[in-house]
């Protein structure tokens, strides 16, 4: 297995392999973590194959070839990433919109992303830079160091840095380096993935990783790999992991119209997060609108929400909120209640936040804690500190990758 690690307290990286074609040109070329050379008797005479252990796919990897993410690439026996420090977006956004709700409310987070994903989710909001190599799109990449990233979050007020848009696990290299240096500058760091990670990724990624809101899409392993071209079973070990790893756990659930929004199948999922992963994880279930190859799909009708929600409160869940309803939205939809006694704690409208009567992390009415990130700034370990909301996106760099309005999916 690859894993280099400095003496202090990051993974290195040789310098960039100075040959072949990336997947833009050079620059974002890097030597990857997380893979080993591979038995494989019958591929021909040359360098070696090698085993990507980064996500559960576990791509077989020819000299040459990419994996299943396009954005990882077997050259001459070792396994590179395509991507390192290569950002197709950079944007502020309040961390309400990851969805992460127990973490800083109120607070804004750095949130940035290279292209790639490893499922092939017909129903991405993000399609056009997550599903990008496969597509053959190719965007105007920023190079951006790791440092940079860094000032940039410090610089404009930001709690935190997101690694999100697209499946962020697939640049772990890059990853690793800002989590890194954001933990010295007193930044939080949270992930938005859909939890294909492995035991191995977990074990690098979570000491760096304060928070995940990790996606899942549904209960049944036949849908996960229809709609998404993945299986059911490494999401449940990465959620499990992740909070085993003392990473604080959301849970968005899309439902998808006569995908994804079956109530027998949503009671399972929800006794399932009640039962592993405890009943005052929060679970956000989130409306469906068309995109990408899913276009000729209805949005999912309120009702279909607000009958998911039920479902999830009967399961024994504390805190479900029910997103993307816009103007369909309650006010009791963003509104965060005490497990214990039932009192507001945080109230909130979209991504705004309305009220926090939350004291140092505890009910103010019967002092039982709320479960989440509310203070303490990170030292070497999880932790962090305040901001205003911002809706509007803005970026610590200049260049064509800061200069639209961020992805319009889930961020
Ligand atoms: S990260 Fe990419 S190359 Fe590695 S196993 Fe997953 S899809 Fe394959």
């Amino acid at each position: 297995m690859n894993l280099r690690h400095r003496s202090d307290d990051g993974y290195t990286s040789a310098p960039p392999t100075p040959h072949g074609p990336g997947l833009h040109d050079e620059r974002g070329v890097a030597p990857a973590i997380l893979w080993s050379v591979a038995d494989d008797p019958y591929a021909p005479p040359g360098p070696a194959s090698v085993r990507c252990v980064l996500c559960a796919h576990r791509c077989l990897l020819r000299p040459g070839r990419r994996g299943i993410c396009g954005v990882r690439e077997n050259r001459d026996g070792a396994l590179v990433s395509l991507v390192y420090g290569e950002l197709v977006a950079a944007h502020l956004d309040p961390i309400e919109k990851k969805p992460l709700f127990h973490v800083l409310p109120g607070s804004t987070s750095y949130s940035i992303a290279t292209v790639g994903c490893p499922f092939r989710c017909g129903f991405c909001q993000n399609w056009e830079i997550a599903q990008a190599p496969r597509e053959r799109i190719r965007h105007t990449t920023f190079h951006v160091e790791p440092v940079e990233v860094v000032d940039a979050a410090v610089a404009m007020g930001a709690r935190s840095i997101a690694f999100t848009y697209v499946e962020p696990t697939i640049f772990v290299e890059y990853l690793l380096d800002v989590a890194r240096l954001a933990r010295r500058a007193g930044l939080r760091t949270v992930l938005v993935t859909n939890g294909y990670a492995t035991p191995e990724s977990i074990e690098v990624m979570a000491p760096w990783i304060d928070a995940a809101n990790v996606d899942l899409k549904g209960f049944d392993d036949a849908t996960y790999r229809r709609i998404c071209g993945a299986r059911l079973a490494p999401v449940l070990e990465t959620l499990t992991g992740f909070r085993a790893a003392g990473v604080w756990v959301e849970v968005t659930t899309l439902l998808i119209p006569g995908h994804t929004d079956d109530p027998a199948g949503l009671g399972e999922l929800t006794a399932w997060i009640v039962r592993e992963l405890g009943p005052e994880t929060p679970w956000h279930v989130s409306r469906f609108f068309p995109a990408y190859r899913f276009g000729h799909v209805h949005p999912t009708p309120v009702e279909t929400i607000r009958r998911a929600a039920e479902i999830g409160r009967a399961a024994g869940l504390a805190h479900v909120y029910p997103g993307n309803l816009g103007s369909h939205a309650d006010a009791d939809d963003g509104v965060t209640r005490c497990a214990g006694c039932g009192a507001l704690l945080i109230a909130r409208s979209g991504y705004r936040i309305v009220e926090v009567r939350l004291r140092d992390g505890r009910c103010p009415a019967c002092g039982r804690a709320l479960p989440g990130i509310f203070d303490g700034a990170p030292s070497g370990g999880p932790g962090s500190s305040g901001a205003d909301p911002v809706e509007a996106c803005a970026t610590g760099f200049d260049g064509p990758a800061a200069a639209g309005a961020g992805p319009g999916g889930r961020s």
